[in-house]
């Protein structure tokens, strides 16, 4: 059988513990016996972060730019514990974090959905794929406790020394206090991510804000939304028979939860935070979400929702059993490869890796699985399979 042949790289990101594993037997057993696999390589595991200063780092985002396409291996974070165990010269800063203000993008979730792992939420038949705002509003804010009586209010303060005041509060007693600010410039990224994503994976794009209360802060995000959308991706919707839909955030909870799934929810930094766990929670495991990276300029960066799987690789590493699910980094792989296959016109690389996909799912549909599903699926006969197991059947499935 002859091998798929590529022509553009993909910019690949290596990664640490039990996923660096996962990776190179993702390759070795799934990718390189049917496609002539071309990457640009980048070490992103913590070691080579660490001897390049995280300059590989840096390198792994530009080569993004420059391709258009990436996977990504997840990455170890530094902490304190970090710094002792790998003797680190810095406290290096998170991966994803330096390659998300990079590209300028967006994190878009979404679950693999398979028959025989419903959701808690029955109606959900389709995955609902989260995109967080990550920047700015409490994330990046500015608090004081109030201890006694005194007049609060926000300053503004021009370059020229010209000062704008507005009363806050009149406190007669302790408090609280925030100040949180956003960017036109931030709001305006995620706003053309969002729309470009949509566009891009034809589903509907729901937008939610509390506007009706913050009739400055977050009527601006609508705002926002809205100017885009008019100016610049209507008629392409309309083409694509996609809609996009701004409502209350308490109504856009209220519908989602009324909801099949099958369309994109656009939600502010906290607005996603929260509800990007209780989505992946209601669609079973966090080792069956994936993630992109989408840049408002439409680059892509594909990688598992999940972290490194620390406690699965110390036991690997002691010669014990694992069962790490792989599904989530076989899907960054998939995610990539289709993604590859379009923009350079190779539809049989996005055919191998809509095969992949099926193979993968197909394998939990017939009830064979790693640990952490077994309790959730619905199959008969169910199968249990180690790490590499798993990986053995699915090859199994595509040869
Ligand atoms: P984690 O790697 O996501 O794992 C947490 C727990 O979730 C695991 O111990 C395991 O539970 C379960 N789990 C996660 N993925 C699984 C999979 N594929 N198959 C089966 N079970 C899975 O989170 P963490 O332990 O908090 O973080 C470990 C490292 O990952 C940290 O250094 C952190 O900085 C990094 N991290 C990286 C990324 C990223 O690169 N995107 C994201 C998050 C965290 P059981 O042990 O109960 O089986
Ligand atoms: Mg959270």
């Amino acid at each position: 059988m002859s091998k798929i042949t590529m022509i553009t790289p993909l910019v690949e990101m290596d990664g640490d513990e039990m996923t660096r594993i996962l990776w190179s037997e993702i390759k070795d057993r799934l990718i390189h016996p049917f496609v002539d696999l071309k990457t640009e390589y980048y070490d992103l595991g913590l070691p080579h972060r660490d001897e390049t200063g995280d300059r590989v780092t840096l390198d792994a985002a530009e080569a993004v730019k420059r391709y258009g396409v990436g996977v990504k291996c997840a990455t170890i974070t530094p902490n304190a514990d970090r710094m002792t165990e790998f003797t680190l010269r810095e406290m290096w800063k998170s991966p994803n974090g330096t390659i998300r203000a990079l590209l300028d993008g967006t994190v878009f979730r979404a679950p693999v959905v398979v028959r025989g792992i419903a959701p808690l939420v029955s109606g959900w038949k389709k995955p609902i794929t989260i995109a967080r705002h990550a920047y700015g509003d409490i994330y990046k804010n500015s608090e004081l406790r109030i201890v006694d009586s005194c007049k609060a209010e926000l300053v503004v303060t021009s370059p020229c020394g010209i000062e704008e005041r507005q009363l806050i509060h009149e406190f007669t007693g302790s408090g609280l206090l925030m100040g949180m600010h956003n960017t036109d410039k931030s709001i305006t990224s995620f706003a053309r991510s969002c729309f470009a994503y949509a566009l891009d994976s034809r589903q509907d794009l729901w937008f939610s804000t509390k506007d009706t209360i913050s009739k400055t802060y977050d009527r601006r995000f609508r705002d926002i939304f809205a100017e885009i959308y008019g100016a610049e991706y209507r008629a392409a919707f309309e083409a694509a028979g996609i809609a996009y839909f701004y409502t209350l955030i308490d109504d856009a909870v209220s519908r989602v939860m009324k909801s099949a799934g099958g369309f994109i929810w656009a939600c502010k930094n906290y607005d996603g935070d929260v509800m990007s766990d209780m989505v992946a929670t209601a669609y079973g495991s966090l080792a069956m979400m994936t993630s992109v990276l989408v840049s408002p300029d439409g680059k892509y960066l594909y990688e598992a929702a999940h972290g490194t799987v620390t406690a699965h690789y110390r036991k690997h590493l002691k010669g014990e059993e694992t069962s790490t699910n792989s599904v989530a980094t076989i899907f960054a792989w998939t995610g990539a490869l289709k993604k590859r296959g379009e923009l350079d016109g190779l539809p049989e690389l996005a055919a191998f890796a809509e095969k992949l996909e099926a193979a993968t799912v197909g394998c939990i549909e017939d009830g064979v699985m790693t640990k952490e599903l077994m309790p959730l699926s619905a199959a008969e006969n169910k199968v249990y399979c180690d790490t590499f197991g798993f990986l053995d059947r699915i090859a199994e499935r595509m040869s």
